[in-house]
């Protein structure tokens, strides 16, 4: 049965795009699906607002939980840092003041480390976290995921689970099969489930290929990140320049995921960053093309600046995950606290840094005003997974669920 004439437009849409939603519109039964899903469209309005217009506010904030983790990826210095863990108090209190620099519905990314190997703390951070407001992701390599952990990320609210495995010879995250069996459950729980892959210079574009087919034929969504090099000064990448992949290598990666991404909608960096990415290879004679930053946060409506920072794992905050260490925000008296104030404190890092690929900063700072439009696909299959696996269209977390574990 035809399921109305409002929801007719979108379905030649998604053929138009050959984008597999997972809805079959022949059964009315599926009508509250289908409700559900415009439910999930309007809940995001805001989030796409901010993106279409973007205003003074931060839109997205990174948060190392804490810089312990069980790998030891050569890209990443992590874990090498020795940085102290806020208690609870301090959490919602950083959490709180952030807040109130961000837009209506910020996204918060939480990673380490490894953020699985403290539960009790993730799942506290990700329930202060959810029930300020905040659409919460979470990093991890998956080492210390389950499927009882998983449920109860959903049920204090989690939004986004990336889980990363890579595909080079020498990965330290190479179980792919591990990923796909737990984002099972995530999708189960309407958790958007990504699975994310670093392309360094080791990457094969054949085996990369074939990571990404896997993930995206079992209904899950992809986010390549290009390895970064090292930064003077920084605190997350480790690479060294030979590990920066070659423009021939992205050559045979980048237009097709690029298709991947137009044709399936399930490829969640931004058209702009696959372009970052293509037009940064590295040669024998010639040295990376660094992406670069806004100089300034936004104080003013209407100009373009960094619509993000990052806070450490003691409080500290930052302009990004490389430089998070240039105030901390605990410290700072609540009436002198603003995007303006923090600017002063941020820019000398900023203005001094060569440049990176840092996925969630290219992003950020690419998809606003028309250009947001070219990731309607991705939000469709966003909003389809949502919709077809929340009990409700509410998106209010559950909260009477335990967050600490033994
Ligand atoms: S990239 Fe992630 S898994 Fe690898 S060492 Fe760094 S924090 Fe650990
Ligand atoms: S370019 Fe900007 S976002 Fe990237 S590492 Fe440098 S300061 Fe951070």
């Amino acid at each position: 049965m035809e399921t109305g004439p409002l929801v007719l437009p979108r379905l030649t849409y998604y053929r138009l795009l050959r984008v597999p939603v997972e809805i079959d519109t022949s059964n009315c039964h599926n009508r509250p699906h289908i409700h559900r899903m415009i439910g999930t469209v309007l809940y995001h309005s805001e989030a796409v607002r901010s993106a279409l217009f973007p205003r003074e506010g931060l839109r997205f904030v990174n948060w190392y939980l804490h810089h312990g983790c069980n790998r030891h990826c050569s890209y990443c210095r992590v874990p090498k840092q020795k940085v102290a863990v806020m208690d609870r108090d301090q959490r919602r209190e950083a959490l709180g003041r952030l807040r109130r620099l961000c837009v209506k519905q910020p996204v918060i990314s939480v990673f380490g480390g490894e953020p699985t190997l403290t539960p009790g703390l993730l799942l506290e951070a990700v329930s202060d976290a959810a029930s300020l407001g905040y659409l919460v992701n979470v990093v991890t390599n998956g080492s210390g995921l389950s499927p009882d952990l998983i449920r109860r990320l959903g049920s204090a609210g989690l939004y986004y689970l990336a889980i990363s495995v890579d595909c080079d010879d020498d990965t330290e995250k190479s179980d792919l099969q591990q990923a796909l069996d737990l984002h099972k459950v995530a999708k189960r729980q309407g958790i958007i489930p990504v699975v994310n892959a670093v392309v360094t210079r080791r990457t094969s574009p054949v085996a990369m290929k074939r990571l990404v087919t896997s993930v995206i034929n079992a209904g899950y969504l992809f986010s390549p990140l290009m390895c970064s090099p090292e930064i003077p000064g920084g605190s997350f990448s480790g690479a060294q320049p030979d590990s920066i992949p070659t423009a021939q290598q992205l050559r045979g990666i980048i237009p097709w995921l690029a298709w991947r991404k137009l044709t399936t909608g399930r490829v969640t960096s931004s058209f702009g960053y696959l372009w970052a990415m293509y037009r940064s290879g590295s040669s024998d004679s010639r040295g990376a093309r660094l992406w670069h930053c806004s100089s300034h946060l936004r104080p003013w409506p209407g100009t373009r600046g960094r619509g993000y920072m990052t806070l450490d794992s003691d409080g500290w905050v930052g302009s990004c995950q490389e430089f998070p260490r240039s105030v901390n925000l605990l410290e700072i008296p609540e009436t002198r606290l603003s995007v303006r104030f923090l600017d002063d404190l941020f820019i000398e890092a900023v203005r001094r840094c060569p440049g990176c690929f840092h996925n969630c900063y290219v992003m950020e700072e690419d998809i606003r005003g028309l250009r947001a439009l070219a990731e309607m696909s991705t939000f469709i299959q966003i909003a389809a997974i949502v919709s077809a696996n929340r009990r409700s269209s509410g998106f209010a977390p559950n909260r009477t669920a335990e967050t600490s574990l033994p």
